[in-house]
């Protein structure tokens, strides 16, 4: 793959940062499974959630099958960042952006594993709440944490601070390859 071209055409989109990691780098932990499972809406009312993706080991295992991993973030500023459907709504551009960033690594003959934020919004009901198969698994992109992914630790090894007003949305990305 060709890191200067990939770069180049990275630093033409509106992304906060991005950075390379070795999986190995990551930390997969059962802890981030368990905040998934007791505080977020969506666990398991969709496949780009646990327990649909699989155990942590397995998650842990695919991700590890890769060599590398591009981190992307996007910030966006809301007007209060307590109102969930402000925050939400800055999603959709993180993952349109996501997306390009896969397909500029497609372009290079490299298919990733993407990972992104939050449940699967691509169907209007997922499959997973009526027992069917994910409908669009070339499309769709499983959440970070369903991973058991915590990210901080490698964001603050790689030097990466999120310092700005209280009312900043970040969304992450994780492409492996
Ligand atoms: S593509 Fe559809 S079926 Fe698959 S995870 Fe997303 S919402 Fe669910
Ligand atoms: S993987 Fe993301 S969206 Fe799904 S349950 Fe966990 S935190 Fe919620």
């Amino acid at each position: 793959m060709n890191k200067a071209v990939l770069e180049e055409q990275l630093a033409q989109l509106p992304l906060y940062t991005f950075g390379y990691l070795s999986p190995g780098e990551l930390e997969f932990t059962q802890r981030v499974r368990w905040v998934c499972r007791q505080e977020c809406p969506m666990y398991a009312k969709s496949w780009a959630c646990p327990p649909g993706v699989g155990s942590v080991e397995s998650c842990r295992d695919k991700c590890l099958s890769y060599e590398n991993c591009l981190m992307i973030a996007t910030v966006t500023e809301v007007e209060d960042i307590s109102d969930i459907s402000q925050t939400l709504a800055t999603r959709p551009e993180h993952e349109e952006l996501t997306n390009q960033v896969g397909q500029l690594l497609r372009d290079q003959g490299v298919e990733p594993y993407i990972l992104s934020t939050e449940a699967c919004q691509i169907c209007r009901r997922c499959a997973c709440l009526d027992g069917l198969p994910c409908r669009h698994p070339q499309k769709m992109h499983p959440c970070v944490e369903s991973h058991g992914i915590n990210v901080l630790p490698v964001l603050e090894k790689m030097g990466i601070e999120f310092q700005y007003g209280a009312n900043v949305v970040t969304w992450i990305s994780l492409l492996f390859y």
